[in-house]
């Protein structure tokens, strides 16, 4: 493999690419960071975001990033972290769970439908009656 050559999104530094979007020292610092927030929220499991940022002096944006990748979890919502649909305050991810099951709802309306193509079967006058049945359904609606 050719090696590219990018900007550390972090340091700006420039790096070779190997598939992570910040530097090796990035990644370690990170790293070093997140054991820190986990160990923090682990012995004060009710602590707030700016909260854990003075205690292990790693900057708020860090600690909201990794609580939007996941990787870690507020017990409390402290309004830190906000849902990006709706602003409610969450204590992990990007959206609290009733955009998450909207989104979820939204993406499986959408999704094409599978069509079985056989021909002329007792089954396909089967599966276009119970299809008609589902339109009336949504029609009701
Ligand atoms: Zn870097
Ligand atoms: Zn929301």
């Amino acid at each position: 493999m050719v090696n590219s050559y990018r900007t550390c999104q972090r340091c700006k530094k420039i790096y070779t690419y190997m598939g992570n979007p910040l530097c090796p020292s990035c990644v370690k610092q990170l790293d070093e960071d997140f054991q820190k927030i986990k160990k923090y929220l682990y012995e004060n499991p009710g602590a707030g975001v700016e909260e854990v940022s003075e205690k292990t002096e790693v900057e708020v944006k860090t600690v909201l990033h990794f609580l939007r990748e996941g990787r870690l979890e507020m017990k409390n919502a402290d309004g830190m972290l906000l849902c990006t649909k709706c602003g409610v305050p969450i204590t992990k991810g990007t959206m609290c769970p009733a955009c998450m099951s909207g989104m979820v709802r939204t993406l499986e309306s959408t999704l094409p439908k599978p069509e079985p193509k056989k021909q002329h079967s007792r089954l396909d006058a089967m599966s276009a009656k119970s299809k008609l049945h589902v339109e009336i359904n949504k029609d009701q609606k």
